[in-house]
Formats: C-alpha cells, sequence, structure tokens
C-alpha cells in the first residue's frame, strides 16, 4: 500500500519520442536532465532511445557521468559545466562538453591530453539569450582557439549550437533574430575552418513549430515527456506523468472550521475534510493553496488552506470520503483528472516545473 506514488508511464515517453522523431529530418537529442523532469533520468533515457532518440543531453557533468554509469553509450552532451571541475572522466567517458570560453577549452585540452584521449566539443554561441554562450564579439576568438586545438588533436569539434529564449511564443520576433545570428556564428566558424557535423538550437517549442530551425540535431526535454511549452495538449503527445495519493484522514467538521496554517479556508457549512499525505517537500507547490484541483470521489475539487509541508486538506462536502480513497492530483487528463496544466496555472507556474517537482525523492516513483 503506498500513501503517495509518481507513475511514469514510459510507454508514453518511447511513443512521443518516436512521434517527434517521425516529425523531423534531424536527429533527436532527449534531454533528461533534472531527472529526467522528474520521470526518472536513467529510465527516461532508455525509454528516449528506445523511441529512436540518437543522442543524450544534460546539464550537469553529474548527470552525464550518472548515464554512463548505468551504462548508456549513446552520444551524450553535458552543458553546464563550471570552471575548475574535473574533467577527466567525462573525456575518458566520451561525454561531449558545451564549451564557451577561452578558459574552458584550455581545461578541456589540458583533460584531453591528460586523458590521451580526442575531447569531444560543441561550441556554444549565444545568439540572444544573455545566457551561455559567446558573445558574437567574442566568437571569433574561441573559434581561432579551437580551431588550433582541433588542429593539434586534442578536441573534436563535434557540434556548434546555441538555445532560444521565446521559442515558446510562437511569433517572437526574438527567434528569427537568433535563428539569423546563429546562421551568421556559423558562417564565421566555416572561415575558421570549422564545419561541425551537428548545427543544433531547436529546444520543444521550436522542434514542434520552427521546422527552419531543426538543423542537423534537436533537443526536446518537456515534448518527449509529453507536454507542450505552450500549453494544453500537443498532437501526437501523451503525457508521461500521474501523481496520485490516498487520502490518509477523512473526518466531518462543523460549519466555521478553520483548515489548515492561517485559516485562509474556513467551511461554510458541515462537510468532510480530507486529509491527503503529500505537501510542498513532495512537490505540491505552496502557491497551489486554496486552487489546486485534485479528482477525489469522482469529483474535481481544489486544496482547502494551505499546502504544508507534508499534507494538505480538501473539501469534500457531503461526499461519502474515506480514509484510502484515491486521490488523483493529475494525469494525462483522459479521466476527466486535473492535468500538469491545470496545477501549473494553480500555482502561477509552467508545466515545466510541476513535473520537476513532484519527481522528488519521498514520493514513490512506480514505472508503468
Ligand atoms: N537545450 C537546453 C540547453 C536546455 O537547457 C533545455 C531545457 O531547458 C532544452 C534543450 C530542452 O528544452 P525544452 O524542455 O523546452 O524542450
Amino acid at each position: 500500500m503506498w500513501q503517495a506514488e509518481v507513475r511514469v508511464d514510459l510507454d508514453a515517453i518511447r511513443a512521443n519520442v518516436a512521434h517527434l522523431v517521425a516529425g523531423t529530418s534531424a536527429e533527436v537529442m532527449a534531454v533528461v536532465k533534472s531527472d529526467g523532469y522528474g520521470h526518472g533520468m536513467v529510465a527516461s533515457a532508455r525509454a528516449a532511445l528506445d523511441g529512436g532518440a540518437t543522442w543524450l543531453g544534460v546539464a550537469t557533468l553529474t548527470e552525464a557521468l550518472t548515464l554512463r554509469e548505468a551504462g548508456l553509450t549513446a552520444p551524450l552532451l553535458s552543458w553546464l559545466i563550471a570552471p575548475g571541475l574535473p574533467l577527466h572522466d567525462a573525456v575518458a567517458g566520451d561525454i561531449d562538453l558545451s564549451v564557451a570560453t577561452l578558459g574552458l577549452l584550455d581545461e578541456v585540452a589540458t583533460a584531453a591530453e591528460r586523458a590521451e584521449r580526442v575531447a569531444r566539443v560543441h561550441l556554444k554561441i549565444d545568439t540572444g539569450m544573455s545566457r551561455g554562450g559567446a558573445t558574437p564579439a567574442e566568437w571569433p576568438v574561441l573559434l581561432e582557439a579551437a580551431a588550433k586545438a582541433q588542429s593539434d588533436g586534442l578536441i573534436d569539434v563535434v557540434g556548434v549550437w546555441s538555445h532560444l529564449g521565446c521559442a515558446d511564443e510562437p511569433g517572437h520576433p526574438s527567434v528569427d533574430a537568433q535563428l539569423t545570428a546563429f546562421r551568421d556564428g556559423l558562417e564565421v566558424a566555416a572561415r575558421f575552418g570549422v564545419r561541425p557535423r551537428y548545427r543544433h538550437i531547436a529546444n520543444s517549442a521550436a522542434l514542434l513549430t520552427r521546422p527552419d530551425a531543426h538543423f542537423d540535431l534537436v533537443r526536446p526535454g518537456l515534448a518527449i515527456y509529453g507536454l507542450s511549452p505552450m500549453g494544453g495538449r500537443a498532437d501526437g503527445l501523451r503525457p508521461a506523468m500521474t501523481a496520485r495519493a490516498r487520502v490518509m484522514l477523512a473526518k466531518r467538521v462543523p460549519a466555521g472550521s478553520g483548515v489548515s496554517y492561517g485559516h485562509t479556508y474556513v467551511t461554510p457549512v458541515e462537510s468532510t475534510i480530507a486529509v491527503i499525505p503529500i505537501g510542498y517537500a513532495d512537490g505540491v507547490p505552496r502557491h497551489a493553496s486554496n486552487g489546486g484541483p485534485v479528482q477525489i470521489g469522482g469529483r474535481v475539487r481544489p486544496i482547502a488552506g494551505r499546502v504544508c509541508m507534508d499534507q494538505f486538506m480538501v473539501d469534500c462536502g457531503d461526499d461519502p470520503i474515506q480514509a484510502g480513497d484515491l486521490v488523483t492530483l493529475f494525469g494525462p487528463g483522459d479521466a476527466g483528472e486535473p492535468t500538469v496544466d491545470d496545477w501549473a496555472a494553480a500555482s502561477g507556474t509552467i508545466n515545466y516545473e510541476i513535473v520537476a517537482r513532484f519527481g522528488s525523492a519521498r514520493v514513490a516513483r512506480v514505472f508503468d
């Protein structure tokens, strides 16, 4: 018997990836960082590869090394590398590294020399997000140094890449501006003799809406888990995560009873309060207080009062709710249950954050 669980439908991930693969001539890098957006990194990676992805993408080196330790040998890019990290294992493990500064290029070249291995590098250009990547002004300097390290046999520039800031707002002028800057950056790279096998810039939103941004490789994260960056249900995608709990306690309380900390909800009439044993330490956003929707006893009802660390309450009126009854917080929505998007709306956040939060350690994760 479980009291709260996150179910992950690995078939859905496989099918979502197969659907995305069918919609592009580019290769697909499945982004499985942050524990596979809460769905489980290694299991999600395996499902994505089964579905036809040929690459894996993660933020941190620790994530990349974990995938290698799990026996995954697919090409694998790690893009969030702080200065001074030990890079030997990454180079030795054929982990592709994103490089955007001369300092990191130097560290990677040194690690390659020590590991007696050619380091696989993706040079990153900042095309207009002001996050990672060399600015267009720094780009030629980086290219010159990378071209030298490549001719010295220390690195192989496998990719040139960038990331889009507003692709989830189709029509946003910055998308075209970033794509133009990316093409310009590729032209400059060619002048330095850097002609990578993989040019990539598309996240889920660009994969779904901008075929002209696919280049050689696309990097969907959210979409492989069946969610759309634009919100709502996307054609051909099935949400992979369902979050459920069981009522821990149900009790009748009189009208005028204050519920949870601060008494921000007071029962208007005598009613049944259900106590659900999952709280903000398990991923339920505190911002979902007095609003986060759950399906209980066949109806969708809002959380009553504040979300606590380990539990929250629902006012079930006169419904015959009992301890042990099933409560669905969210799922694909096919059985009338709330969706991840409903939770995002109730919590003032995005669907990405909801699934990443619910995949936290304390809730049992079950793979279907
Ligand atoms: N590429 C990079 C560099 C990212 O940081 C992310 C996620 O934020 C992705 C791709 C995948 O983005 P999305 O989940 O919107 O598809």
